[in-house]
């Protein structure tokens, strides 16, 4: 017999949807040309149709659980072939950002990044807090004593350590809770659909299938079937390596101050400072680049939340190169300014991460490494039968 299925539609998800650019949502009527020609899309599980008929029904927890949205790139391919103009890519978008705010705690904070009207505060706080922990603490100096311009006179590492470590290891936790409640949420989606067992997750098989994920992930494998916004693959690359590049070189030199007791700053032809300079570069071109790309897209959605976060990477890279060049050119105050301004764009950085689009890396990678894992598990089960 058949099962039933009671469809109870949460009109407020609906809503939802459309406010952050689902809008068209209501246009679909189940053509399936938008699986068909999606390139990420599965035999086995294709995707967006079944997604817009869910959203156009409403049924919040098949969605936000489901891992097939995290796969879906946004390139914008099915958009481009819908007969009735309807935009799937922006609907999977809208859905994404959703589960984001839904694994964001605590949910005030969440605000703070997706309301422009707290813009303002984004700034003000993390400056007040450098500025109340360093004299607090008095390790923050804003007093010039006329020799060459070293930042770690005025925002000495103790201060940034004792600032910055605290704030990613609570920016850890959120993430933590966050994977935690997306793993329960796939678990009973694919439960429902018949896909996953119910068993707990075993922690060494799905670290397995994340690590035969990672390659996909860092290299955009993905993004390169994308017919629509092909150019998205080289600047989505530029923007992430450049990241990752800074990060490894700030560790380098925090290695550099506590093991070799080396301090800066370091000579223009320190190959690291080459490899940071280089990196700066890349993430101001990336920026740029997916900038003038979504100007120029006429499909995909444009909101405060992609916005804020291309706009933040961008202040980065540009501040950052300002930093050095201002040092350089010895302006004590102008470049003091400039220092602080990049550690308040920093700290922002690292907070937003649960609460803006950036998490979709750390979702996105997961659901992945949950898709591999179930593949791999149920490949054993049929091996062993
Ligand atoms: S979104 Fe467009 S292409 Fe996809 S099923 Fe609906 S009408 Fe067809
Ligand atoms: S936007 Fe691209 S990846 Fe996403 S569903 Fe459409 S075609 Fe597939």
């Amino acid at each position: 017999m058949t099962e039933k299925y009671l469809v109870d539609p949460d009109l407020k998800f609906i809503k939802t949807i459309k406010q952050n650019g689902g809008d068209s949502l209501k246009k679909c009527f189940q053509c399936a040309t938008c699986s068909v020609a999606c390139p990420l899309s599965s035999d086995k599980q294709p995707f967006p149709r079944k997604e817009m008929i869910a959203a156009s029904w409403g049924l919040k927890d098949h969605l936000l659980g489901n891992p097939d949205i995290w796969q879906c790139h946004n390139c914008g391919d099915c958009s481009a072939l819908c007969p009735r103009g309807a935009k799937p890519g922006d609907v999977m978008a809208a859905i994404r950002h959703i589960s984001i705010l839904r694994y964001a705690r605590p949910a005030i904070f969440e605000r703070l990044w997706n309301d422009p009207r707290m813009l303002p505060l984004l700034f003000i706080l993390p400056a007040l807090v450098i500025l109340a922990v360093g004299f607090a603490t008095g390790l923050l100096n804003l007093q010039n004593d006329g020799g060459p311009i070293v930042y770690a006179h005025f925002f000495p590492v103790a201060l940034i350590e004792i600032i910055y470590i605290p704030l990613t290891l609570l920016v850890g936790l959120v993430f933590f809770a966050g994977i935690r409640d997306l793993l329960a949420d796939m678990q009973a989606n694919y439960l429902w659909r018949g896909l996953d067992n119910g068993k707990p997750i075993k922690p060494v098989e799905f670290l397995k299938a994340l690590i035969t994920t990672l390659p996909t992930i860092i290299t955009h494998n993905k993004l390169a079937s994308c017919g629509e916004n092909q150019q998205r693959k080289f600047s989505h690359m530029l923007v992430s390596f450049s990241f990752v590049n800074l990060a490894m070189v700030a560790g380098i030199f925090v290695f550099a101050l506590y093991v070799l007791g080396s301090h800066g700053p370091y000579s223009q032809l320190n190959p690291v400072k080459i490899f940071a300079n280089l990196s700066g570069i890349a993430l101001i071109l990336g920026s740029l680049l997916l900038i003038k790309n979504r100007l120029k897209s006429t499909d995909a959605h444009n909101s405060y939340f992609d916005w804020y976060i291309l706009a933040l990477a961008l202040g980065l890279g540009v501040t950052g190169m300002l930093t050095q060049f201002i040092r350089l050119a010895d302006w004590p105050m102008a470049a003091v300014s400039m220092y602080f301004i990049h550690l308040v764009l920093t700290f922002n950085l690292i907070a937003c991460l649960p609460y803006t689009k950036m998490a979709h890396l750390v979702y996105r990678t997961v659901a992945l490494a949950y898709v591999a894992y179930v593949d791999g598990r149920s490949q054993t089960s049929e091996v062993g039968t």
